[in-house]
C-alpha cells in the first residue's frame, strides 16, 4: 500500500483502540511510537491501557506486513493475517467504536437539521 494509505489506517487504528480503551479500560499511559513503513517513520502518540498497548502494537505489525498494494478491508480480506484471538478482540472493539461514531455522526446529523 502507499504511504498515505498506511498513514490514515494506523490513524484509523489509533482512533478506534482509543474510542473502545476510553471507554471500557482504565489506567491509560501515554507512549509515542514510532513505526517505520517503506523508509518513513511515523511517530504515533497512543494514550491506552497496558493490553491495548500490546495489542495495537500487534495490529501495527500486522498492518506493516500486508501483502496487498491495494489493502482490502481486513474484514473482507481473502488472507487474513490475524491470529484467532486477537482477531476476536480487534473485531469487536472496531465493531464497537465503529457503532459509536456512527451514533455520533447521526446524532450530529439530527442536531443540524433542527437548526
Ligand atoms: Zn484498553
Amino acid at each position: 500500500m502507499t504511504n498515505e494509505k498506511f498513514k490514515s489506517e494506523v490513524d484509523t487504528l489509533k482512533k478506534f483502540y482509543e474510542k473502545h480503551c476510553w471507554d471500557k479500560h482504565t489506567n491509560h499511559k501515554s507512549l509515542t511510537k514510532t513505526l517505520e513503513y517503506k523508509g518513513i517513520k511515523y511517530d504515533v502518540e497512543l494514550k491506552l491501557c497496558k493490553e491495548c498497548h500490546d495489542l495495537i502494537d500487534y495490529s501495527f505489525d500486522r498492518l506493516k506486513n500486508c501483502p496487498y498494494e491495494i489493502k482490502p478491508k481486513c474484514r473482507t480480506c481473502p488472507a487474513p493475517c490475524y491470529d484467532k484471538p486477537q482477531w476476536k478482540q480487534v473485531a469487536k472493539l472496531m465493531r464497537y467504536s465503529g457503532m459509536q461514531f456512527g451514533l455520533l455522526k447521526i446524532r450530529k446529523f439530527f442536531a443540524r437539521d433542527k437548526k
